[in-house]
């Protein structure tokens, strides 16, 4: 399997200042200490030398959109957040190159950043492609059409020349979709979200955003942990630190990066990647709750084996 993140930010959109990008440089700068450089290509490296990402990198502020391969040839794409526009580009590109423009998207909920892209989704505009709309919500497609009325954007659904269909899933069944076996579960979260699970070729990844996990809740935390179970890929909502969780913004509908690293290591999952990250962080205070949660993850641990903690940007691309 191969799992691409076209978008990884919550909630709203962000964009790096030229005052963020003009820190970075100044720093790398000074880092390199009058190193000289014979080409980009000699500077590249010397980047990805330094051992943090965000000294010369972003995670980036497109909503989310997470692409999964392993199935058939078809698309399968969680969320339609603003990472959407720049999978669209892509696709028209392997398209040409012959891959069929079959799509299937699996909605985790309808909230506008997690569907936002779909307006901007160049193959909807394709009277070749078709595209197959899975959700838990039954008024998925209520929720897509009313983000294209006349007062809020200039093509209404109707325009799309795609062939469109929705298809509402039902927690608790197993389904046999694009060549994977996808199963979803229902998680807390306001208007509810559902998280799913891929298995495809002897690999799972589960893709679980929006959910507030309650520690107060056993009996949900164990469905969890059996919907996770040796997932060789967990994508789960950190958006914010155990402190805010618990305390200011419990009942956000979110999680912490240590509820999700104390599931998928009660789960036996292999990688753990922290994902929907708040707007208002930057990217030096993403990179401290990845170390923070890596850290954790180590003492957490026991005898169980080490889950890998990854931290998802924009562009990251994890093959299992
Ligand atoms: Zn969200
Ligand atoms: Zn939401």
């Amino acid at each position: 399997m191969l799992v691409r993140f076209w978008g990884t930010r919550g909630s709203l959109p962000v964009a790096a200042r030229a005052a963020t990008i003009e820190r970075k440089i100044a720093r790398a700068l000074v880092a390199a200490g009058g190193q000289r450089f014979a080409d980009e290509a000699e500077a590249r490296a010397y980047i990805a030398s330094l051992p943090d990402f965000s000294a010369a990198h972003t995670y980036g502020g497109a909503t989310t959109c997470v692409e999964i391969e392993g199935g058939d040839d078809s698309f399968v794409i969680c969320d339609m957040g603003s990472g959407l526009r720049e999978l669209g580009i892509d696709a028209f590109a392997r398209c040409a190159a012959g891959k069929p423009r079959e799509y299937n998207f699996f909605l985790s909920h309808l909230h506008w950043d997690h569907i936002m892209g779909f307006p901007f989704f160049g193959p909807a505009f394709d009277p070749g492609a078709r595209i197959i709309i899975h959700s838990g919500h039954p008024d998925a497609e209520q929720a897509l059409r009313r983000q294209q009325e006349e007062i809020s954007f200039p093509v209404p659904f109707d325009g799309l020349r795609a062939a469109i269909t929705f298809r509402t899933l039902v927690p608790g069944q197993r389904y046999d979709i694009a060549g994977m076996t996808v199963q979803l579960i229902e998680q807390y979260h306001s208007h509810a979200s559902y998280g799913y699970r891929f298995e495809g070729g002897g690999k799972a990844v589960c893709f679980s955003t929006d959910a507030e996990h309650r520690i107060d809740d056993m009996e949900n935390e164990q469905a969890f942990e059996a919907f996770f179970r040796n997932a060789d890929l967990c994508i789960c909502d950190t958006m914010y630190s155990l402190a805010e969780s618990v305390s200011i913004k419990a009942d956000w509908g979110h999680s912490s990066n240590i509820v999700a690293v104390d599931l998928c290591q009660a789960a036996g999952a292999k990688r753990l990647a922290l994902f929907h990250h708040e707007p208002t962080y930057g990217d030096e205070d993403i990179e401290r709750m990845h170390r923070e949660s890596i850290r954790f993850e180590e003492l957490n641990r026991g005898d169980r084996p080490r889950l890998d903690v990854l931290c998802a940007y924009d562009g990251l691309e994890v093959a299992l």
